[in-house]
């Protein structure tokens, strides 16, 4: 397995753990609002950093006792056929996993899950489960895709780890009540985000001209979300 990139250590992407972030490249979908434009395409240009599972070994073996966890995230790492087997390496390595993913391959997920190679996974959910408004966050997304994201929900909702569910907040994207509507569709989870929109640098880029919601009105949505998930947290910019 080969990663686009790796942040040495992180205090924000493993809640209470010192992580390693590893990218990897390639995403199925096109969320306009995507920050993460240079790692879309599968393929590196000929400039982009290539790193090799055996460099990714060697540093997390000298990081031992430095490094709590590794944090793989995308692009979307499940379109990778050799992450169980990475995954499995980390663990090996005495290693808290955690996987950020878009959902959409669940069947890879429930692998993962059974086999004992995760210990906390981040699940964005785009937008209300209609397909049509799904649609409209991702970008692109086939109706398999879809149907894929809503067993990823159902799987993570009674899965014996720790599950992050996120959104990216985008005003256009998600009024208010939409918010509320993922919350509640959500009912039982243990954690939902809520992460601020950035309008800087967008695959889109008409997205670069959409105001995000202010500090005041990111708390008033975690507030409509309460009654449903009981720990809330908003992700300011
Ligand atoms: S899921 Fe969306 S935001 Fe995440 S990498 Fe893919 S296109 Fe970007």
């Amino acid at each position: 397995m080969k990663f686009a990139g790796l942040v040495k250590q992180s205090l924000v992407d493993y809640p209470g753990e010192v992580t390693a972030v590893l990218f990897t490249r390639g995403c199925n979908i096109r969320c306009p609002f995507c920050q993460n434009t240079h790692l879309l395409l599968r393929s590196p240009r000929v400039s982009e950093p290539v790193l090799t599972m055996e460099e990714v070994v060697e540093f997390l073996e000298e990081r031992h006792g430095f490094l709590d966890a590794v944090t793989v995230t995308g692009g979307e790492p499940t379109l990778y056929e050799e992450l169980p087997a990475a995954l499995a390496v980390f663990k090996e390595l005495g290693y808290l996993v955690k996987l950020d993913t878009n959902g959409t391959n669940p069947t890879m997920l429930q692998q993962l899950i059974e086999r004992g190679s995760l210990d906390y996974v981040a699940m964005d959910i785009k937008a209300p489960l209609d397909y049509r408004k799904y649609l409209r966050s991702c970008g692109k997304l086939t109706t398999e895709e879809f149907f894929n994201v809503r067993s990823s929900i159902r799987l993570l909702m009674e899965a014996p780890i720790k599950v992050e569910f996120r959104t990216t907040v985008v005003p256009v994207l998600h009024p208010p009540e939409e918010i509320e509507e993922i919350a509640r569709y959500i009912q039982g989870a243990s954690l939902y985000s809520l992460q601020q929109f950035n309008p800087s640098a967008t695959l889109d880029t008409d997205y670069g001209a959409v105001v995000p919601y202010t500090r005041q009105e990111m708390q008033e949505l975690a507030d409509r979300c309460a009654p449903y998930v009981p720990t809330i947290r908003v992700v300011n910019i």
